[in-house]
């Protein structure tokens, strides 16, 4: 990866070498004094990309004020005239699609396909929020009362807090910030310290369009540590709403301190995702299904496949031909578009996964292919590894958990109840798929005994959704839903309204309440 192709990707997104880590809108937050640099390491080469000078507590304060004083500006403009904003917002990333997918494969070590595919993604959203900035509709219901009306109707919530995961820098953004934004809200973005630059990135392209509308502290982005603004953030009862997106044991941590302020929290959190493969599927499409989920985005999706439960008449086969494929994977460099595997996000990443595969050999599995680490020649300091099969069992203590790399576990059935009772039997409830040609296979893994995650899938894999549906899962993957759907609820608050356009005052439930009468 030469060193001037990376800087023209930076100074394409108007990025300088050290960026302000507190900005509202287009404004960076130059007049605070400086923290320290947080500094943002490729995975592709293992050298740093930039560095970002993080927000203290008083930018963070600036940031947030600034935030609720924009709302109650923003929270007055009509809803369809704010999907006017995401629609240019939407246009302003397909300008800028390769270099912002560039950006992502640079920090995040995706390939490059998947890097525009993420903004892709964020294009889609775009679109979908705007048809719904004249969707937000509300119900009528009949009153039980004579001369009474009553509708509900659907108000802005406020301030949207916003934490991402490392591996969707961009499009868990734009799930979050476009729905909200229709729905009249302002969002603070706190972006993994791991991808600083895909959310500055983000913010100079919207910033035109920002300007243009004189929407400044609408969008705002506030890189910190820990201490002073993750912390600070799920405590602040200015922020009525925290979307957070990561690891279970996060997504705790945001739960149990939302909750004690009684402020809402929405869960985007890990998946063990299985895909149950049946003895008379087709096997080609599940292989390839398998291929992408498992080894795709090198294992560091959400909705990775992590387990195969299938029929043990054609485990063996499977295996086989799984092995073939893996060993024909080109892992290198993700810039580089034959390659079909990129590194994992660092060192931590790689050894934890190295921990993993000793955890599954002690505890009985068995390696079938890869689960070591690789050198790339020229891109020595990378974090590369090659992708694992192991055969294991369900109740592995380390099949139970979600190890973010790609490990896939090899789970062998005997009849169809069974594997879905192996299906289930993880903490996890995020993605699920069935590769089958039963029509009672399938509907039995649809249906309420079936599988019991948020995404369930019949001959397409557990990796990749579409923005059309909701997203999420359930269980340890926190219940939060996003993106599609009716997903743009919990962004805004219901109110209920009764009107009492006749002469009387009627009681709901028929209670007589006055003074000659008697209170049933
Ligand atoms: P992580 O939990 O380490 O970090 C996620 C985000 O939470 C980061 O911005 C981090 O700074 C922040 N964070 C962590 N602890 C916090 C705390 N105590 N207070 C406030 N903020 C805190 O996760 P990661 O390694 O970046 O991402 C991988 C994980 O994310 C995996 O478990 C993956 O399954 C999950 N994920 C889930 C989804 C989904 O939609 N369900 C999508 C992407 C990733």
């Amino acid at each position: 990866m030469e060193k001037h192709h990376i800087e023209s990707i930076l100074k394409d997104l108007d990025i300088q070498s050290v960026n302000y880590g507190a900005t509202t809108g287009t404004t960076w937050g130059r007049i605070h004094t400086l923290g320290k640099e947080l500094v943002s390491y490729s995975p592709v080469t293992g050298q740093p990309i930039a560095g970002v000078v993080q927000a203290q507590a008083h930018d963070y304060e600036a940031v947030v004020s600034k935030a609720g004083a924009a709302f109650e500006k923003y929270r007055m403009m009509p809803a369809p005239r704010r999907g006017e904003i995401v629609r240019e917002i939407g246009n302003a990333l397909r300008e800028k699609k390769q270099r912002l997918g560039a950006l992502i494969s640079l920090e995040t070590g995706k390939i490059r396909a998947e890097g525009e595919g993420e903004v892709q993604e964020m294009i889609d959203i775009a679109d979908f929020a705007v048809g719904l900035s004249r969707q937000l509709y509300g119900l009528t219901m009949h009153s039980e009362r004579p001369f009474h009306r009553m509708y509900e109707q659907w108000h802005p919530l406020g301030i949207v807090g916003i934490i991402t995961a490392f591996n969707f820098p961009a499009a868990v953004w734009s799930w979050n910030a476009l729905v909200a934004a229709v729905c009249g809200d302002v969002v603070v973005f706190k972006p993994s310290s791991k991808t600083p630059l895909t959310a500055i990135a983000i913010q100079n392209i919207i910033a035109p369009v920002v300007d243009k509308y004189d929407i400044d502290g609408v969008f705002n982005l506030v890189i910190g540590n820990r201490a002073v603004v993750g912390d600070t953030l799920l405590q602040d009862r200015r922020i009525p709403l925290v979307s957070a997106t990561g690891s279970t044991a996060m997504g705790k941590k945001v739960a149990t301190t939302v909750a004690a302020r009684l402020g809402r929290s929405l869960l985007e959190l890990g998946g063990n995702n299985a895909i149950i493969v049946t003895e008379d599927c087709d096997m080609n499409m599940a292989l390839r299904a398998t291929l992408f989920g498992a080894v795709g985005t090198a294992g560091q999706r959400c909705t990775s496949t992590r387990r195969i439960i299938i029929h043990n008449s054609i485990k063996d086969r499977f295996v086989q031909q799984l092995v073939n494929a893996y060993g024909q994977i080109r892992i290198g460099d993700p810039m580089d578009p034959y390659t079909l595997m990129g590194p994992l996000i660092d060192d931590t990443a790689k050894q934890v996964m190295m921990q993993a595969i000793e955890a599954a050999r002690d505890q009985g599995a068995t390696i079938v292919y890869g689960g070591t680490a690789l050198t790339v020649e020229g891109l020595e300091n990378g974090s590369y590894v090659t992708p694992a099969i192991v055969e294991a069992e369900n109740h592995y203590p380390i099949v139970q958990e979600e190890t973010f790399a790609p490990i896939l576990y090899i789970i062998g059935y005997d009849t169809f109840d069974q594997a879905l009772a192996l299906h289930n039997d993880v903490p996890q409830g995020l993605s699920s798929a069935v590769f089958t040609s039963s029509m009672k296979y399938q509907e039995q893994f649809l249906s309420h005994r079936g599988s019991d995650c948020g995404i369930a899938n019949v001959n397409i894999g557990t990796s990749g959704a579409e923005i059309g549906g909701a997203f999420g899962g359930e269980k340890e993957t926190g219940g939060g839903r996003e993106s599609g759907s009716d997903a743009w609820r919990i962004y805004m608050r219901r109110q209920t309204n009764t009107i009492n356009w006749g002469d009387d005052l009627p009681l709901a439930q028929g209670i007589v309440f006055d003074i000659k009468g008697e209170e049933k």
